[in-house]
């Protein structure tokens, strides 16, 4: 009787030992790889929320399919997953061309993200206003307590919040910059943008928005309570790490 091929066992959340060190090395080279070094994780052999948020990452860029990153980031890796995030595994066309049609919304994600490193706010938020530091961002308050927290504390969600709220200057300098117009509906809005809190600008109920990391976890998350917040492409398709309340 020929040997029985016996695959290594999933990679669950909390999962660890050398194959969690394994691959988070490949996953942070892969990261550098497709010009995302700031989605680096830390290397400590530990399936934490930071991994699963990186296996996220490459496996969208890598072509993973929506229903196969929703099962990534609830934290199920099979040995198949571990391999093509790896780089080690063949993929296969249909993730080949997702890979290709995401190239530009990538792109786009490296641009949007080094402009915000480089542009940092100088336009306080107004006072008096709910606004409060989550992840280092500027978040409506509301925003944090329905969704952002809840979400995380549940294991759901593995990301972080990286741009909350803009001033209406830098909303439609960041357009400018990006697109070459003050205003593009669907992807920045210019000083119309949620980002900005319209109406009030002061981060009231409703207000606001985010872009995090793990779109998909967060969704999920967001789904399975009412949503509270939309996003993650489900309103927006072309701006996935997209947040809030209508989605748009
Ligand atoms: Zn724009
Ligand atoms: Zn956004």
């Amino acid at each position: 009787m020929p040997d029985q091929v016996k695959s290594a066992p999933d990679i669950t959340k909390k999962s660890e030992g050398p194959r969690v060190e394994a691959l988070q090395k490949a996953l942070d080279r892969e990261l550098v790889h497709w010009k995302f070094p700031w989605r680096k994780i830390k290397i400590d052999g530990i399936a934490g929320p930071r991994t699963f948020d990186a296996c996220n990452m490459v496996g969208w860029l890598k072509g993973f399919s929506p229903d196969e990153l929703k099962k990534i980031s609830s934290g199920h890796l099979t040995e198949r997953d571990v391999e093509i995030l790896s780089g080690e595994g063949q993929r296969t066309d249909a993730m080949e061309k997702r890979s290709e049609e995401r190239r530009d919304e990538a792109e786009r994600l490296r641009k949007k993200r080094r402009w915000l490193e480089e542009h940092p706010d100088s336009h306080p938020a107004p006072a008096g206003g709910h606004w409060v530091m989550f992840d280092n961002e500027e978040v409506p308050k509301w925003m944090v307590e329905e969704a952002l927290k809840p979400a995380r504390e549940s294991g759901v969600w593995n990301g972080e919040v990286f741009s909350g709220r803009r001033s209406p200057e830098h909303c439609e300098q960041l357009c400018l910059d990006m697109c070459g117009a003050a205003t593009c509906p669907g992807k920045c809005g210019g000083r119309s943008s949620n980002h900005c809190g319209p109406a009030s600008f002061e981060g009231n109920h409703g207000e606001g928005a985010v872009d995090v990391t793990d779109p998909d976890g967060l969704r999920a998350w967001c789904e399975a309570h009412g949503n509270p917040i939309r996003g993650g492409g489900a309103v927006l398709p072309e701006d996935r790490p997209h947040f809030s309340r209508a989605g748009n």
